[in-house]
């Protein structure tokens, strides 16, 4: 039994505290349509005392020697493992994801929490000769200072991780605004940074809708660094403002991703990998696969297993650790999906699994649908080029690698692609070609590791990256330091040549 508090409240310098306005939001278990718990929906008013606190707290924060702040995230680390199963539990329950799947979330977490620990040993910068005498130039990495991190629902704690861990190892202070439908996540990594002893004001939650607490966090002067993970849509809005602001941001947005099956492929290693990519999180995952991209040769065999396969899928609360499948986030993106569907069919292409939503008839039974499988699909087509988000897949028939690639390619996002060959030429031609910021072999489209930078190409995002050592330049500015002891005035370029 997990035990869930009935409202939430925001974390404001170390303070658990009441919105300034006393509005409230369900958050509801989409495996079972049940309310599980309230959410605050705060005001600017909320944004700014975080803020203020944020502001107040980074300024001590940043002169903690780096190793001491690493010791801190260590302690974190520590505590989600001890906590592993508690969180991955109520991760489930908010967001819906099966529970090996939250393990694995949770998992991902505690990882960061180490790998980001160590960075308070290193934040490398550089030495380099100087060229002039007695001079001596570095670059050091110096803390943003007010951050803001905005998280989406499909990833309510890993994501959190991989943007707050990197800015508090480099000493930034920060305010973040989880989605409205997955605050639970916040709210126990809070608990847990309070527990371990984060000085007040470093670690600030708000939580609240993207148009209020959202806009107001873009919209501050002293919040330095807006990191933001979700939809193209807000993305460009927010980066928009940002923009006009000179405000740094780092996007990570959507995917069109693809499988690609070549006709010496291993074909049951191919299988296991598109279910997993693509069925995984019910497809709700920026690096879902959506696509399958395969050769003529092979595709009536694929296809033919891939349809035997999905079959055994079951679908259903994610507590269940028999389901492979759990629900959808919410009734919207539910229809979001249906309209897909009917779209693919209007534009021609071939329905032959799924394709309908599970229990639409009874109230209160959460949002699922079935795994959906296209064929026959063009390249053309809607449903080959637009996010769907959630358990559809399109197969696209083609004659050679070049064309695999090149429909790979097309799309408007760059996010993860795979390919499937045991042909070591067809596989370096293939991760120089594909453009995309993560390319995988011999393996589904899901499956980043923290250690390395995660984020894409063209309109996946806008050119930053979330995990790995990439992290830290989203954090960090980058101070250049000259030390000139010759005690004179020295020139730079001009005393050289004396
Ligand atoms: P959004 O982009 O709307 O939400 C992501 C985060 O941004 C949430 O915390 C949201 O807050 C916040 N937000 C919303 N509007 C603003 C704003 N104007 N200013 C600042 N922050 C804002 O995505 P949705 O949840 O609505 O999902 C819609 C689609 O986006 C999905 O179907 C999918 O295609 C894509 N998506 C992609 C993700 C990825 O991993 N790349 C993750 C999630 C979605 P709140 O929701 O609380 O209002």
């Amino acid at each position: 039994m997990v035990n869930i508090e009935k409202k939430l409240v925001n974390y404001i310098d170390g303070q658990w505290v009441l919105p300034d306005r006393n509005n409230y939001t369900a958050v509801v278990n989409p495996a079972t349509g049940q309310t599980i718990t309230k959410v605050p929906l705060s005001t600017e008013n909320d944004v700014q005392a975080a803020v203020k606190s944020a502001k107040k707290a980074q300024k001590e924060w940043a002169l903690v020697p780096a190793p001491q702040r690493a010791e801190l995230l260590y302690r974190v680390g520590s505590m989600m493992k001890e906590r592993k199963e508690h969180l991955s539990r109520l991760l489930t329950m908010e967001n819906g994801k099966v529970l090996e799947e939250a393990r694995g979330e949770v998992q991902e977490g505690i990882d960061m929490a180490f790998y980001m620990a160590g960075e308070g040993r290193r934040l490398f910068g550089q030495t380099t000769p100087s060229e002039l005498k007695n001079k001596f130039a570095m670059s050091v990495r110096a803390p943003v200072g007010v951050v803001g991190i905005i998280t989406p629902w499909n990833f309510p704690i890993a994501i959190a991780t991989w943007k707050s861990f990197p800015a508090i190892v480099a000493g930034n202070a920060v305010i973040w605004k989880p989605a409205t439908e997955t605050p639970i996540m916040a709210y126990e990594l809070a608990k847990i940074f309070e527990e371990a002893g984060l000085p007040n004001g470093v670690l600030n939650v708000v939580f609240g809708s993207g148009s209020d607490v959202g806009e107001a966090m873009v919209a501050d002067d002293t919040i330095r660094v807006i990191s933001f993970t979700g939809s193209n849509e807000t993305g460009k809005n927010i980066a928009s403002k940002c923009g006009m602001k000179l405000k740094k941001v780092s996007l990570e947005m959507g995917g069109k991703n693809a499988v690609i099956v070549m006709d010496d492929a291993d074909l049951s290693l191919a299988v296991e990998g598109i279910l997993w990519s693509a069925f995984g999180t019910s497809g709700q995952r920026c690096t879902a696969c959506s696509r399958v991209i395969v050769h003529k040769d092979v595709k009536e065999e694929l296809t033919e297993r891939l349809m035997t396969e999905m079959e055994k899928l079951t679908v259903g609360n994610g507590l269940d650790e028999t389901v492979k499948v759990g629900p959808i986030i919410n009734a919207g993106a539910l229809e979001k999906i249906d309209r897909y569907v009917q779209i693919g069919r209007q534009e021609g292409a071939v329905l032959l699994a799924g394709g309908y939503t599970l229990h639409e008839d009874k109230e209160d039974a959460g949002y699922y649908y079935v795994p959906t499988l296209f064929t026959d699909v063009d390249r053309t087509m809607r449903i080959a080029k637009e996010e769907i988000f959630g358990p559809v897949v399109s197969l696209i028939e083609v004659e050679s690698l070049e064309e695999a690639v090149e429909i790979n390619n097309e799309v408007s996002y760059g996010l993860s692609s795979s390919i499937f060959t045991q042909n070591v030429n067809q596989v370096f031609a293939a991760q120089r070609d594909l453009d995309t910021g993560i390319v995988y072999v011999n393996a589904g489209t899901i499956g980043a590791e923290i250690h390395l930078p995660f984020g894409g190409t063209k309109g996946t995002g806008n050119g930053h990256r979330d995990s790995g050592l990439a992290a830290l330049d989203v954090f960090t500015e980058w101070k250049s330091v000259y030390v000139d002891f010759s005690g004179k005035l020295q020139r730079a370029q001009i005393d050289t040549e004396q």
